[in-house]
């Protein structure tokens, strides 16, 4: 075993979660996890199939059709939401070790997102108490009102980027709003998700309502998509797959929420301030190893800054601390897995032939030992990088940028619009109607202005073009995990056509 940090009472053994106990899969199938630094298998996981999944369903079903959850009221719902935030709070730092271990993230980064993850939870128990629909009055003749009711077992497929923090993203308002849940985490990183198991129960969520399925998206993920009856399905993850479990999906009509890839401009005007704008964008790709769904990964400056912006930006690049995750002066760690850092180097090897590289380029020198076979990148900035190049079409999910000139707004525009993707965009720029004016009218899911990727939990969520379809964050994720059933009541007499009632001869 290579040395490098290892946290303390490391499981080896990761199970699935059913109906309130941990369990391997009934046909004793596992597959290896590996940690990001030494590239070793640390933990087996139990493989998921069918059967597995089916099993999962049924707790849920059961839960769901039987026990109080959906019965509760929010309040009750809401007290128990609250203890797993203080309980996921309590956990940071351990949280955060094992979340670090298994993603490579770099440890400063991963205690953000536990810190997220117990915010999503107070968010909706919150937004459940205080949530109320419309009552709707015909004077005289009827008032209508919404009775609004979960759904039944969703399912929750999700990504490795950050782990724990997409679970509760999903957990936290399917659960709010009644709902029993199987969730199927990424196969490249399960670790960090069996904590919830122990979380909800001492939060006093029944037994059923949480289940955990860990397995290989092609079978765990395939059977739940497919399930029967699992009417919904909420999904994070590449574009690619968002299309088989839409196809997959289809035979039962599910409700699919498809947050998908993302190839997100930063467009940085000449008047825009230039010190933030560097300091915004280096963050903005670099943070949490690039493997970032909103990350700025195309930088579109304007022509008269674009060369004094080329240069600070790659300084400051080539001066970004790469190392051992757990190291809290790490900037950018280790990328998740050995085929993620596979494709994310071959990006940069095409790059080379697409753009002019200013830093980074492969593996950074010198790793101390016991890092060298981690799966390290130095950040690398690509200038002059033509639209119709692969490295400014492709979602790379790792630490590479492209930058590009322009020459005026609609150059700009047509640029930052010119991928299939359509999930965030930053501007940069202290000119007020054309920040309105150019935010408007690009085609994405999320803009900030002037700001990299700062969420208000209540805002929407998601992408446009092939970066997901439906929004969730607020109110919207409560309209995902509910029906909305009209009640209609006459006030008095029914004005009916009398059908048969007039005599015939
Ligand atoms: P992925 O699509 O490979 O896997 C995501 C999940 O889907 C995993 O749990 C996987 O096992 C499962 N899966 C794979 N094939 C499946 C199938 N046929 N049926 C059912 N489930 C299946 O994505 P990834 O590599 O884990 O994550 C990176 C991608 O996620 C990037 O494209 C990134 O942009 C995207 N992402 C998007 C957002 C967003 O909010 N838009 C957030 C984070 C990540």
């Amino acid at each position: 075993m290579a040395e490098h940090y290892i946290p303390d009472d490391l499981p080896t053994r990761i199970q699935h979660y059913i109906n309130g106990e941990f369990v391997d899969s009934v046909s004793g199938k596992t597959f290896d996890v590996l940690d990001p630094v030494s590239n070793e298998t640390y933990a087996t996981a139990a493989a998921g199939q069918q059967e597995d999944v089916d099993l999962a369903v049924a707790a849920a079903r059961r839960a769901f059709t039987e026990g109080p959850w959906p019965r509760m009221k929010p309040r009750e719902r809401a007290r128990v939401l609250n203890r797993i935030a203080d309980a996921v709070e309590a956990q940071e730092t351990r949280l955060a070790q094992l979340e670090t271990f298994d993603t490579g993230l770099p440890i400063t980064q991963a205690k953000g997102q536990a810190l997220r993850a117990a915010e999503n939870f107070r968010f909706f128990a919150d937004l459940i108490v205080a949530q109320f629909d419309d009552a709707m009055k015909v004077p005289g003749a009827q008032i209508n009102y919404v009775n609004r009711k979960p759904i039944g077992v969703a399912g929750l497929i999700t990504p490795w980027n950050t782990p724990f923090m997409l679970e509760s993203w999903k957990l936290a308002p399917a659960l709010a709003t009644g709902n029993c849940v199987v969730l199927k985490p990424a196969e490249f990183t399960p670790l960090s998700a069996s904590l919830w198991a122990k979380i909800f129960k001492d939060a006093g969520l029944p037994d059923g309502v949480f289940n955990l399925v860990n397995g290989l998206g092609e079978e765990a993920g395939d059977a739940l998509v497919k399930h029967p009856d699992v009417p919904l399905i909420s999904f994070t993850g590449e574009t690619t797959t968002g299309k088989t479990i839409f196809r997959n999906a289809a035979e039962n009509l599910k409700g699919l929420s498809m947050e998908l890839g993302g190839k997100s401009p930063a467009i940085i005007f000449d008047d825009a301030d230039l010190d933030a704008a560097i300091d915004s964008t280096l963050f903005g790709v670099f943070s949490l190893n690039g493997e970032r769904c909103t990350a700025g990964s195309r930088i579109l400056v304007q022509r008269g800054i674009y060369e004094e912006f080329c240069e600070k930006y790659a300084a400051r690049a080539k001066n970004i601390v790469v190392g051992d995750p757990h190291d809290p002066k790490t900037e950018v760690g280790a990328l998740v897995h050995p085929e993620h850092y596979e494709k994310v180097a071959r990006y940069v090897e095409i790059g080379k032939g697409e753009g002019r590289l200013l830093a980074g380029g492969g593996r950074p020198e010198n790793m101390p030992a016991g890092q060298e076979n981690g799966n390290y990148i130095a950040p690398t900035v690509f200038a002059d990088v033509k639209p119709d190049a692969r490295i400014f079409q492709e979602e790379i999910f790792g630490p590479v940028v492209a930058i590009t000139p322009f020459e005026d707004d609609a150059e700009a525009l047509a640029l930052a619009n010119n991928t299939r993707y359509g999930l965030a965009g930053y501007v940069w720029t202290n000119d007020l109607t054309r920040a309105h004016t150019f935010s408007q009218n690009l085609e994405a899911g999320m803009v900030w202005l002037n700001s990299h990727n700062v969420r208000d939990l209540r805002t929407p969520f998601g992408g446009v073009k092939a970066s997901g379809l439906g929004h969730e964050g607020g109110y919207r994720s409560i309209d995902f995990y509910t029906d909305q059933q009209a009640v209609h009541i006459t006030l008095g007499s029914v004005h009916t056509p009398k059908f048969g009632a007039t005599a015939q001869n």
